[in-house]
């Protein structure tokens, strides 16, 4: 298999799996790779790309800057306060805010180099001690702060389906993600929550089924050539 196989694979999954296939965006994580691979992924056309480490990602988009090619970077993993100042002027969506104080640095930032920077609230819905991620009520009880920060703009949810549970298990995290949308749109948002960041290499088709409008797949895109 080529990347441009996995990648049409993943696609054509897209169009088969989604009730919605038109309004969903597959991000291609970049962060098993270096610049070569990279380019073998962009070489097929497609330019939406994830990372989940600050200092990569800032390497990473300076190698490309440099070489003036277009990419649409998403931040996706675990962000420190200390490191957001690397990543605010160059990405289109951070998918994992997951605290307040983090959400008030990236206001902060976004607020220096004006601009409003979108980001997704990460929700951790199964509940594993390991995982990052907001618990619901926690989450609940910081949305007049989160909403009170002029230069984010929340335009929906993330989360990582957990690891090592069985599909029904997997299908049931995925559809109280899109629950807990529908009642945070219902009482706070007014329908502004469009986007569900989840489905990842293993649980993408489960994922789009529930209705992922982001997919975020990274090792099934390399399957034969790493
Ligand atoms: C690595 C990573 C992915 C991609 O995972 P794969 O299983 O390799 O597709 C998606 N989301 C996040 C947050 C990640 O860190």
């Amino acid at each position: 298999m080529s990347i441009k196989e996995n990648i049409c694979e993943v696609i054509e999954n897209i169009k088969k799996y989604s009730s919605h296939p038109e309004k969903v965006k597959l991000i291609a994580v970049t962060k098993y790779v270096d610049e070569n691979v990279i380019e073998k992924v962009l070489d097929t056309g497609h330019n939406i790309l994830g990372e989940n480490k600050a200092q990569v990602i800032r390497e990473k988009i300076d190698y490309f800057k440099a070489k003036n090619m277009d990419i649409e970077w998403h931040f996706i993993g675990n962000l420190q306060k200390n490191k957001v100042k690397y990543i605010i002027n160059d990405v289109s969506l951070i998918h994992s805010v997951n605290k307040l104080s983090l959400a008030e640095e990236i206001n902060k930032r976004a607020e220096q180099v004006g601009k409003v920077i979108d980001i997704l609230l990460e929700i951790n819905v199964y509940g594993e001690e390991t995982k990052q991620g907001y618990k619901l009520e926690e989450l609940i009880s910081d949305l007049e702060a989160l909403k009170n920060l002029k230069n984010i703009n929340i335009k929906g949810l993330m989360t990582m389906g957990p690891l090592d549970v069985d599909e029904v298990t997997t299908r049931k995290v995925f559809a109280e993600l899109v629950r807990i949308k529908k009642e945070l749109n219902e009482n706070y948002f007014n329908n502004s929550l469009t986007e569900l960041s989840m489905g990842m290499s293993g649980d993408y088709k489960i994922a789009l089924q529930e209705g992922s409008t982001i997919i975020r797949v990274g090792s099934k895109l390399y399957e034969g050539i790493l």
